[in-house]
């Protein structure tokens, strides 16, 4: 029998693959989690029905979401992530020489737990645990309530704006990110659709823009989620994201960053730009 799964992107849209196999299936405090493997994208997370990475397109999210600002920041070295669960980010991160130490605060450990077991591709740094690496299993908003002044940059990799997500996306939250930020530093979040969440686009970009002197959307091509296209907002205290002409991304191993893109990332299409007007 042919298995298929639908995660509805919309009320009236949904992406459907055909499953291979089913490997995990369980619930924790926060969502339901499920890794199935599928013929097109390989195996993938699914949290709360919603898809979060796939071993076939993961390098696309991970390397945008974390050389993008690392590269920004001429010197980065105490990096925070929120969420990120599945471990690509921080894997990511940790090509960076300059980081000395990378703090990753996920609020659900059986997310990190099962991608472990099942996605090691991905997560493959919370296997190896290297030194410079601190995994607390926490909220990501209380943890941005308690700091101040501590990190260069800061990259929220987190789900969509429902369930344990939903306060990553509000003003209160930002204020935090601030604060938690050295004089310096700069942060990047995950934020989603230019098609189907273009008021949430709008808001969050007009709350961070109160708050940061530079702030900037870049794309990424991402043909898991909703319409191919995904945004990234940037809130800087210093650096200029979309100037940062940076070649020491030249020498990095990846499959999607280069420093070309870097610059060509910022550049918007005009729907785009009338979100942000
Ligand atoms: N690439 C993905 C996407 O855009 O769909 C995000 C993947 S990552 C798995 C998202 C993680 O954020 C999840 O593991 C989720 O548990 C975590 N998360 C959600 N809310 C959180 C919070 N308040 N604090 C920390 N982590 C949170």
């Amino acid at each position: 029998m042919e298995l298929w799964f639908t995660e509805h992107q919309t009320k009236h849209l949904g992406l459907t693959v055909r499953v291979k196999e089913t490997l995990y299936m369980g619930k924790s405090d926060f969502q339901d989690v499920a890794v199935v493997d599928t013929y097109e994208f390989g195996r993938m997370l699914v949290l709360d029905g919603v898809f979060q990475t796939s071993v076939y397109d993961e390098f696309i999210y991970h390397e945008m979401i974390a050389h993008v600002p690392l590269f920004t920041h001429p010197n980065p070295k105490r990096v925070l992530v929120i969420g990120g669960g599945d471990g690509g980010t921080v894997r990511e991160v940790l090509k960076h020489p300059t980081v000395e130490r990378v703090e990753m605060v996920e609020i659900d450990g059986l997310v990190v737990e099962v991608s472990k077991k099942f996605l090691p591709e991905i997560s493959e740094a919370l296997i190896s645990k290297p030194a410079q690496l601190e995994l607390k299993i926490d909220d990501g908003i209380r943890h941005m309530a308690k700091a101040q002044d501590l990190y260069d940059v800061i990259i929220v990799d987190c789900s969509d704006p429902i369930g344990p997500g939903e306060g990553l996306f509000t003003p209160a939250f930002y204020r935090d990110v601030h604060k938690a930020l050295k004089a310096d530093g700069l942060f990047v979040q995950q934020t989603e659709s230019p098609f189907y969440h273009q008021a949430l686009i709008k808001d969050l970009r007009k709350d961070i823009e109160a708050l940061f002197p530079i702030t900037k959307t870049y794309l990424a091509h991402i043909p898991l989620y909703p319409g191919g296209a995904h945004c990234f907002t940037v809130g800087s205290k210093q650096y200029d994201p979309a100037n940062s002409a940076n070649r020491r991304g030249a020498d990095l191993k990846t499959r999607y960053y280069n420093p070309e893109l870097h610059s060509s990332c910022f550049v918007l299409p005009n729907f785009v730009k009338d979100i942000l007007k």
